[in-house]
């Protein structure tokens, strides 16, 4: 098969890239650049690991916003795109930095949508990392596709898919379980978020998104990938994200931080 000269070139780019983490989900709404902001900031969180976080979710990059950064401008430098660092060790990268405006809309079709993902690909000065995690846009689409086969030659240590405990969440994760079996992409495992409401009132846990089948446990033991944990559903999980902080440094002993924690040990 004839490949694009792009891979090699992003090969050649990412080549101080040491592990890359794709989090992909089947749904929108799930979660999914909430907990691809969070596990870049966790992994970044002792200060010593540089981490880049690069955002393709090209037509709803919201990446800026949860990481408190979207006031900022990338800027082009010869040898490619500067990140936008937001501690000395983490750096960000989104499509969102390219529009003038929050509130522009991304409308392009697939060819432009995956010209840009090679660019980001290609031309993001990361310097040397750790981790480079890809929030990339909801459900399996030409850009995944695009994105896996740009990749081919880099250090992907795989797939970490979100998804809610409901079973209209888990149908398409099976399906993005399968195209990671497809492409060759390993599946790092599976989050389960929005699992369960603790009421701050009365401490009663309630499943808000109940699952009527056996829940993404249920669902990775029936498909063997592992099951990395689960993420409770936390009103201050919104909160501090839309005031682009994070769960583990606002409100460090809640479940979901802790959540956290144990989650980047498993990747
Ligand atoms: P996606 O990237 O899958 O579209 P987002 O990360 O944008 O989803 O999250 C959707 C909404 O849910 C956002 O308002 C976000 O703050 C909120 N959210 C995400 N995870 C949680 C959680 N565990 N508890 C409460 N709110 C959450």
């Amino acid at each position: 098969k004839q490949l694009d000269p792009a891979v090699d070139e992003i090969a050649k780019k990412l080549s101080s890239v040491r592990n890359i983490l794709l989090v992909l989900s089947g749904k929108g709404g799930v979660g999914k650049s909430t907990v691809s902001a969070h596990l870049a900031a966790a992994l970044a969180h002792d200060n010593s690991t540089q981490v880049g976080l690069l955002d393709i979710d090209i037509c709803g990059p919201s990446v800026p916003q949860i990481m408190g950064c979207s006031d900022h401008q990338v800027y082009q430098s010869g040898s490619g795109w500067s990140p936008v660092f937001v501690q000395d060790n983490l750096a960000v990268m989104s499509v969102g930095f390219l529009l003038s405006s929050p509130r522009d809309a991304v409308i392009w079709r697939g060819p432009k949508k995956n010209g840009l993902i090679k660019q980001f690909l290609r031309d993001v000065d990361w310097g040397e990392l750790e981790w480079l995690i890809v929030d990339t846009p909801p459900g399996t689409s030409d850009e995944h596709l695009s994105c896996v086969q740009y990749l081919e030659k880099c250090n992907v240590r795989g797939a970490v898919l979100v998804t809610t405990p409901q079973e209209i969440s888990l149908q398409d994760v099976r399906k993005q379980i399968n195209f990671c079996r497809k492409v060759k992409l390993p599946v790092l495992g599976v989050l389960e978020n929005m699992s369960g409401f603790v009421c701050p009132n009365c401490h009663h846990k309630s499943q808000v998104f109940p699952p009527t089948t056996g829940g993404a446990s249920e669902m990775c033991e029936n498909m063997n990938v592992p099951l990395l944990g689960s993420i409770p559903l936390d009103p201050r999980i919104g909160q501090v994200s839309d005031a682009g902080e994070f769960i583990f440094t606002r409100c460090p002993d809640s479940p979901a931080a802790k959540s956290y924690s144990e989650i980047i040990q498993r990747v």
